[in-house]
């Protein structure tokens, strides 16, 4: 590509220059121009020289390149950092929308004027022998806080308060009744805040494996080449873990940093331990718990040299290094890497861009890679690497297939499938544990046939129709609407039912079928107070109950080892959802549910039950077989134009007032007609979201697909200019999605 065009964000401190603008690179600085610098150019009808950032480099001219001005010259003031920082906040505010302002709050923490905070850690003070001792008793009186406490003391070294509380969830008075007892001491200090501070112990690294070695070599290999992109499919427990330490290490022998992204739900003590153990105290961990003060002081820690390794959730990519060599993101599929919050960044996109800006590699890695990226490591774009062995051996769990529709035939009205159920009594017998999960995704109301397993959906998108309160059916993405049938149009059978089915009814139903099972259920209810979903867990560790019943959030994160049966209720629920992804979603979740089984010596069974049993997502995911599960999907979306494929932006709005959403959404669309007008952009909608209204905000949205997302950013901003010019606009708030 010619470095021919730079785009470039004007004076921060103004929000009225709140985006890019494009000017031309002179001839003598096409060579040295890099993104992330600082410019003057020209600007306004004076010509007044300003500072701006150069957050694009493009050959691509977006409007008459003689009506261009040029950038004068490099100014050099800046930190490089920071600049490269400000550089990535511009070009997320340009792709995924936003103020600039928004942008550069999600990028660089506020500075807080902060008192020296006391940091407050506990340490051991018996011996390991007596230590161990009060363990045992502590596990037999059943006294669980207790014991996880002295346990992660065990660990080595002194553990933090915020993880007594927070992750260990132990009371202050359980920490001081131990303190009296001369168990352990608090200690206290007053340097910088550092999480993983006086944590102890190295201990010898395992020797990787050949295709461990692969990877490390491969990534190495080419460390001095501009960035790449790295995928590593492999199941868990493959030593994933180990290979990415090994390179961070790489990156540290080579005087550069590295940030690991993890989810916060996966972000447990063990892990943190695991990467202090090989790095000591030149790591430090970032996570929704810590104040902005105290995640400025990280970020603070990272700027000055202090520390080489941060570890944390989405928010961590924004670490400021200065010389940041490798970005690390574990188990890439989970939606979390996605923020809520405007700008609406993606952290696997947002990592690459860094990894661009500052020739830093990019290693993702999960036993179950989102069809977006590993379509991209297919189609070459990232470098692809299959781990198929586990490092360690260990059983996989026998999974079964349910056909719920035979149960009808047979009789069986009940949720649970006649072999669910003489499974679940073995286990009541033995005294062993299961999970229960009820795939509430896509809940919002599908209409299917229990005779044929087909949900009823939209003739133009190939996604299931949403059913209405009153009856209609509607598609989410298009607006077609058809009036509920009397019967399947596939095989005329009368049963046709939305699934509405909760976590409530099922625990009732479960009890009643076994009025003697100790039952927990997991749900938003029963989690709803403060480390509501973490004592549900451990009660459930501790035995104290035969039966977790819950929605999706039981499949993540945590060991049990006594867990010897998995059984989804209704495995189509997430199948047939309003949604694109719906397959996808499926495999992941039936793959992860089937991951609870077995963890430990007991082998491990899953049931899935289905009214679909020969759909792909389900077999595949039985079959642990992600390729299968690949081969199909990304067919499906190439077929029907769905990202990863094409592009798509979702521009969704949101107003009080019914009347005038439907009017401003209108408007837009007409004025999106005509920008596309003679493209094969396609448009669909306005229509209402999946939940057409929230908290009386009513919402509705506008899809656009295509297969150059270079296009739909430019008609963004085509858009965020029109909104920005049009009265019309200002009750209405509008967000943007780009996938
Ligand atoms: P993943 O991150 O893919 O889930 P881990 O890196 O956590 O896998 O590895 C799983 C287990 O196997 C860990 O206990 C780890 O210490 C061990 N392990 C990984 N690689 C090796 C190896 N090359 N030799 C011995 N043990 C290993
Ligand atoms: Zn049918
Ligand atoms: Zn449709």
């Amino acid at each position: 590509m010619e470095k021919l065009y730079a785009n470039i964000i004007v004076d921060i401190s103004h929000e009225k220059l709140d985006r890019s603008f494009q000017y031309r690179i002179p001839e003598s600085m096409r060579e040295s121009l890099e993104v992330g610098m600082v410019v003057a150019v020209p600007f306004g009808m004076g010509s007044r020289r300003m500072k701006g950032y150069v957050i694009e480099i493009t050959d691509k001219a977006e409007y008459p390149p003689e009506k261009m001005k040029e950038i004068l010259e490099t100014v050099t003031d800046a930190s490089p950092v920071e600049s490269r920082l400000i550089a990535l906040a511009g070009w997320m505010r340009d792709y995924y929308g936003s103020t600039m302002i928004q942008a550069l709050k999600t990028v660089i923490p506020v500075k807080q004027k902060i008192k020296p905070k006391e940091k407050k850690s506990v340490r051991l003070l018996l011996g390991r022998a007596e230590a161990e001792e009060k363990l045992a008793f502590y596990r037999k009186k059943h006294q669980t806080a207790r014991a996880r406490l002295l346990e992660a003391l065990l660990g080595g070294g002194e553990v933090p308060m915020e993880f007594v509380s927070g992750k260990l969830n132990v009371s202050s008075s359980a920490v001081k009744l131990l303190e009296e007892q001369g168990v352990l001491e608090c200690v206290k200090r007053t340097v910088y805040r550092n999480p993983v501070q006086g944590m102890k112990s190295r201990e010898g690294q395992v020797k990787l494996n050949e295709a461990q070695q692969a990877v490390v070599d491969a990534v190495v290999g080419e460390w001095e080449k501009k960035t790449e992109v790295y995928l590593i499919h492999g199941v868990t427990g493959c030593g994933k873990t180990e290979v990415y330490m090994e390179l961070i290490a790489h990156a540290i022998r080579q005087g550069q940093q590295a940030i690991v992204l993890i989810p916060e739900i996966a972000l447990t003590y063990q892990t943190v331990m695991r990467f202090y153990r090989r790095f000591g105290e030149r790591i430090s961990i970032m996570n929704s718990r810590l104040s902005a003060g105290e995640r400025f002081d990280q970020f603070q820690r990272a700027r000055e040299g202090l520390i080489d390794v941060m570890i944390g959730p989405r928010s961590a990519l924004f670490t400021p290094f200065q010389n940041l060599g490798i970005i690390i993101i574990d188990e890439e599929h989970e939606d979390s890497y996605r923020s809520e919050i405007t700008p609406r960044y993606h952290a696997r996109e947002t990592a690459i861009r860094r990894g661009e800006m500052e020739g830093a590699k990019v290693v993702l890695g999960s036993a179950t890679p989102s069809v977006n990226a590993y379509y991209r490591a297919k189609t070459g774009e990232y470098m692809l690497f299959t781990i198929d062995k586990r490092a360690k051996e260990s059983h996989m769990p026998e999974v079964e297939i349910v056909d719920m529709r035979r149960e009808l035939q047979a009789g069986n009205r009940s949720i649970l499938s006649r072999s669910m159920k003489a499974r679940m009594e073995e286990r009541l017998g033995r005294g062993e544990q299961m999970m229960l999960f009820l795939n509430r995704r896509g809940y919002s109301g599908v209409l299917s046939c229990r005779a044929c397993g087909q949900p009823i959906k939209c003739p133009h998108c190939d996604v299931s129709l949403s059913l209405h309160m009153d009856g209609r059916l509607v598609c989410h993405y298009c607006g077609y609407e058809t009036k509920k049938p009397e019967t399947c149009p596939d095989c005329g059978s009368v049963y046709l039912r939305g699934f509405r089915v909760g976590t409530q009814q099922v625990e009732e139903l479960v009890q009643k079928e076994f009025p003697g099972a100790r039952i927990l259920r997991m749900d938003l209810d029963t989690t709803r107070e403060k480390h509501g979903h973490q004592k549900i867990l451990e009660k459930f560790a501790a035995g104290d109950a035969d039966i977790l019943i819950g929605t999706q959030m039981i499949v993540k994160g945590h060991d049990f080892p006594k867990v010897t049966l998995a059984g989804v209720l209704a495995a189509d629920l997430s199948l047939h959802a309003n949604d694109y992804r719906c397959g996808e979603k499926t495999f992941q979740l039936l793959t992860q549910a089937a991951g609870r089984a077995g963890r430990g010596n007991l082998p491990g069974q899953v049931v899935i039950q289905t009214y679909d049993p020969e759909n792909y997502s389900i077999r595949a995911a039985a079959a642990q077989d992600y390729r299968g599960f690949y081969e199909q999907e990304i067919l499906f979306r190439k077929l029907a134009g769905y990202p990863p494929v094409d592009g798509m932006l979702v521009i969704h709005g949101a107003a009080e007032s019914e009347a005038h959403l439907a009017l401003a959404m209108d408007y837009l669309k007409k004025f999106i007609d005509v920008l596309v007008k003679r493209s094969r952009v396609q448009v669909m909608g306005p229509v209402d979201e999946q939940v057409a209204k929230i908290n009386d905000i009513y919402r509705k949205v506008i899809y656009l697909k295509y297969h150059d997302r270079k296009i739909l950013t430019m008609i963004k901003h085509k858009v965020e200019q029109y909104i920005e010019m049009n009265e019309g606009y200002s009750t209405v708030h509008v967000l943007f999605d780009m996938e």
